[in-house]
């Protein structure tokens, strides 16, 4: 018989992961995906604890969530209501004492046992509670999956050692996993076999990568890309996130030397005072991560910066807050994260002397966002005229509309036939938008493969 089941994605792209990989094990049980949680059997929050604000946001979700629990139970047909993720590794307890009608909670390391989970909920008197680090690696248990469509998320590496004293990752997803290259490979191939073209290899510390090849050999992430570009059917590949200090030469080599890697990195910085970064125990110094993006630039002279930034941590002053704009400045960046320092609980730096008041946090970010969407906008501006190879991967919002990805990760909006979904087009770009460009198709969908990442482009 056949179930219905939704899931609402809280956070980052390894929660998209996630939730893909929850709907694969949770299919041969019957359950198939819906849009919309009113007539689903089955209802799960996958949430993210990173900021307060995700956290909360989750609570008010099951306020609404229990009353069509209810409403459901009356006519008769029971949901099952299940909060998954990193809330519910940092928060399992305090979730069944808020919202006791919770069936299920379970961490980032448990939803391969979601099967038996059911079963659980189905018998037990109370929420089934699983938020274990178990020492078997999920990833073994999990079954091989749909696929995701033209592009494809697939995490190679879990978990963080880096303990920046604002972070919860450390807590919620525990310590740093690699995924043998074997399996990595297979997943890459199950995916291009499935329809994806391009791939996003995704990590809490993606460049942090150490696969083990038959148990010896340690590919880092650089191996890694190489190995994944050379699947058949793959022809562009992405990675985040990235923790500077674990930038490598053979990364950096892999920019230079692999085409169907895109010119598109998202390196966090997060501020760009060494006094704070110091103090958020970064292990690296603003001008090392100058020097970084200097070298990351001079493999692939068109690369294209992001970053994330946090404004207002602890002892943070005005001058460390300029620090930061200059190196915004200096650097440049085509796409940015910013937001204001959020203590969480368990971190260290909630006790750090200092707190900064939250309405010079708010000012300060405004006066980031300023400059970073002045230098997106910029960016963008720079594409006008310019020919850029293009996968379309969705339905624009007009009828006769797609939209596809830049190699710079831009949105770009065109006029093509929806059966045009998945070719890797070239675009001319006509105008450019705060968050998107806008072009017209100039060459005609490839059928095979166009020149990825064509270099078109050169930042000044
Ligand atoms: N691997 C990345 C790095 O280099 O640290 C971490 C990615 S983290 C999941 C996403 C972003 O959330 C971080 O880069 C940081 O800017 C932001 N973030 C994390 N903890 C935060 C906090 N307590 N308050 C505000 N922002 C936070």
């Amino acid at each position: 018989m056949t179930k219905s089941l939704y899931i609402k994605t809280y956070g980052c792209q390894m929660n998209v992961y996630d939730s893909a990989r929850m709907a694969d094990v949770l299919a041969p049980l019957g359950f198939v995906p819906v849009e919309v949680p009113d007539e689903a059997d089955m209802v799960i929050l996958n949430t993210c604890h990173i900021r307060e604000k995700a956290a909360e946001k989750v609570y008010s979700e099951l306020g609404r969530l229990r009353r069509l629990k209810q409403a459901r139970s009356h006519g008769g047909a029971d949901m099952i209501l299940a909060v998954a993720g990193c809330v519910a590794q940092a928060e399992g307890a305090e979730i069944a004492r808020r919202a006791p009608y919770v069936d299920m909670v379970f961490g980032p390391q448990a939803y391969h046992r979601l099967p038996e989970m059911v079963a659980r909920a189905g018998r037990a008197g109370g929420a089934v509670l699983d938020t274990d680090f178990p020492p078997e690696a999920k990833f073994d248990h999990l079954p091989a999956g749909s696929g995701q469509g033209v592009n494809a998320f697939l995490t190679v590496q879990e978990g963080c050692d880096k303990f920046c004293t604002f972070c919860v990752v450390p807590y919620t997803r525990g310590a740093e996993f690699s995924r043998p290259v074997a399996d990595v490979l297979a997943e890459a191939r199950h995916l291009a076999d499935a329809g994806a073209r391009e791939v996003m290899l995704l990590g809490q510390n993606v460049n942090a990568y150490h696969g083990l090849v038959e148990g010896k050999e340690d590919w880092g992430l650089g191996d890694l890309i190489r190995g994944v570009a050379a699947v058949d059917g793959i022809e562009r590949v992405r990675y985040t996130t990235s923790y500077p200090a674990e930038v490598d030469a053979a990364l950096i080599a892999a920019h230079r030397e692999v085409p169907e890697l895109m010119p598109f990195l998202h390196l966090p910085v997060q501020s760009g005072s060494d006094r704070v970064l110091a103090a958020m125990n970064r292990r690296h110094t603003a001008d090392q991560y100058r020097r970084l993006a200097d070298r990351l630039r001079q493999a692939r002279p068109d690369l294209a910066l992001a970053s994330d930034f946090i404004v207002g941590f602890p002892g943070e002053s005005d001058t460390d807050f300029q620090a930061t704009l200059d190196l915004v400045t200096d650097v440049g960046f085509a796409q940015a994260y910013s937001f204001k320092y959020s203590p969480r609980p368990g971190t260290p730096a909630p006790m750090m002397d200092a707190q900064v008041p939250e309405p010079v946090k708010s000012q300060r970010l405004a006066t980031l966002q300023d400059l970073l969407a002045e230098q997106q906008r910029h960016f963008n501006d720079t594409c006008v005229g310019l020919t850029l190879t293009v996968l379309l991967d969705r339905p624009g919002r007009h009828p006769g509309q797609l939209v596809g990805r830049s190699p710079y990760m831009q949105a770009v909006h065109v006029d093509a036939a929806a059966a045009e979904v998945g070719a890797i087009v070239e675009v001319r770009i006509d105008a450019a938008l705060a968050n998107s460009l806008g072009g017209t198709v100039v060459g005609s969908p490839d059928g095979g493969r166009a020149a990825p990442g064509d270099g078109t482009r050169q930042v000044a």
